[in-house]
């Protein structure tokens, strides 16, 4: 039998070693880890700063006074509580769709949600950078899978092409993507999809993990963006990014949702979120979509554009290449304070290992001015 040691140091000698790094205080821009050194944190996903703010702990708070701390049950047995209900009522009109439905995460709800429309027989079409959730939630549902260049729609039409000649009249063909990549930071070209998909008669899920709360009127993300969120068949995304909390929704039409609550199994064989923290979510996204949220992304922007005027997201890759080159430059960036991860393979494709930093509303001008500036001597010595 292969012995764990062995595959551990070959992890070791690869530069792909990984280890959890606790830290000692809250999550936020400044933290300190567990030896009580301090950082100036720009790795986290919480783009709006919410995770710790006063107000999100006052509703978490009161929303465990109101409605309790745990669910007790799966949604279909007897966990369907009235913050369950009143979070999808607000999310499907949020995202204009008829239904919604919430998970216990974004990775639940796309290994949840794939395997529930599509099987054997079907063809689920993905962009060759999507998350492990939509490659996992694609394996486990059977059907045949095709992957397309990043962002390339010529090659996805074909792709497309050619799904309408494998599957019958009932078969199905699902095209997924994100709305901003998680590790380039940059954005899908939305309106070339959606107009492949429609010629080929698929059905898109777009994974808005990235976008929500961030890009678009009211954070709605980057279908409402583009204007062209009754084009896409399925809405997925996150509270555990910009909404500073945890959980996923999937929204679509009725029939869509009512078939997830037959067959995703991520849904039904496990415990219902805390009804607390769907009543916590309801509120931030009040807050997220009205002016204190605009406010915000206007300063997010702000902090983004000091560091690249160019992107289109709060995450800015800066590829590496090597394994051993992106850890030291994280290393360099750790003696100068500031906490920026290494991201390599399997997270990205081997050769592209890049740091990758992720901005915030939360940050001070003077914390990224800082950024900056060790940034600079980065590249210096590069
Ligand atoms: C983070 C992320 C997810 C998973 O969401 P969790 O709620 O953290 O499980 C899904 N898709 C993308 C693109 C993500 O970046």
């Amino acid at each position: 039998m292969r012995d764990s040691r062995d595959e551990l140091r070959s992890l070791e000698e690869e530069g792909l070693r990984r280890e959890l790094r606790p830290l000692a205080t809250p999550q936020g821009t400044a933290i300190e880890l567990e030896n009580r050194e301090s950082f100036l944190n720009f790795s986290s996903n919480d783009y709006l700063g919410r995770t710790n703010s006063a107000l999100w702990k006052q509703w978490f708070q009161e929303s465990i006074e109101i409605h309790g701390a745990g669910s007790g049950a799966s949604r279909l047995v007897c966990g369907t509580l009235a913050p369950h209900v009143s979070l999808e009522t607000r999310l499907a009109d949020l995202k204009r769709t008829e239904a919604a439905l919430t998970f216990s995460s974004g990775y639940a709800t796309a290994t949840g949600v794939l395997p529930a429309l599509c099987a054997k027989g079907d063809v689920i079409i993905l962009d060759k950078l999507s998350h492990a959730c939509l490659i996992d939630g694609a394996r486990l549902s059977g059907a045949t899978m095709r992957i397309f260049p990043h962002n390339d729609v010529a090659k996805l039409k074909s792709h497309l092409q050619w799904a309408r000649s494998q599957v019958g009249p009932e078969g199905r063909i699902l095209v997924a993507t994100e709305s901003i990549f998680s590790m380039d930071g940059d954005a899908c070209p939305l309106e070339d999809v959606i107009k492949a998909k429609e010629k080929a008669g698929a059905l898109l899920l777009l994974d808005e993990a990235h976008a929500f709360g961030v890009l678009g009127p009211e954070g709605r993300g980057l279908a409402a963006a583009c204007g062209v969120e009754d084009r896409v068949d399925l809405h997925m995304g996150t509270f555990s990014k910009a909404v500073g909390l945890s959980g996923g929704y999937v929204c679509g039409s009725r029939e869509m949702m009512d078939l997830l609550i037959h067959r995703a199994r991520s849904f039904i064989y496990s415990t219902a979120p805390s009804p607390a923290l769907s009543a916590t979510i309801e509120k931030a996204l009040d807050w997220i979509t009205g002016p204190e949220g605009e406010a915000a992304r206007g300063t997010l922007w702000a902090r983004v554009r000091e560091i690249e005027p160019e992107s289109s997201s709060p995450i800015v890759p800066r590829i590496l290449g090597s394994n051993e080159a992106a850890l030291a430059a994280a290393e360099y960036l750790r003696k100068s304070g500031i906490l920026v991860p290494a991201i390599r393979y399997p997270t990205v494709p081997r050769g592209t290992a890049r740091l990758r930093i992720t901005l915030s509303a939360g940050h001070t001008r003077e914390q990224v001015l800082e950024l900056k500036n060790a940034l600079a001597g980065l590249d210096l010595t590069r």
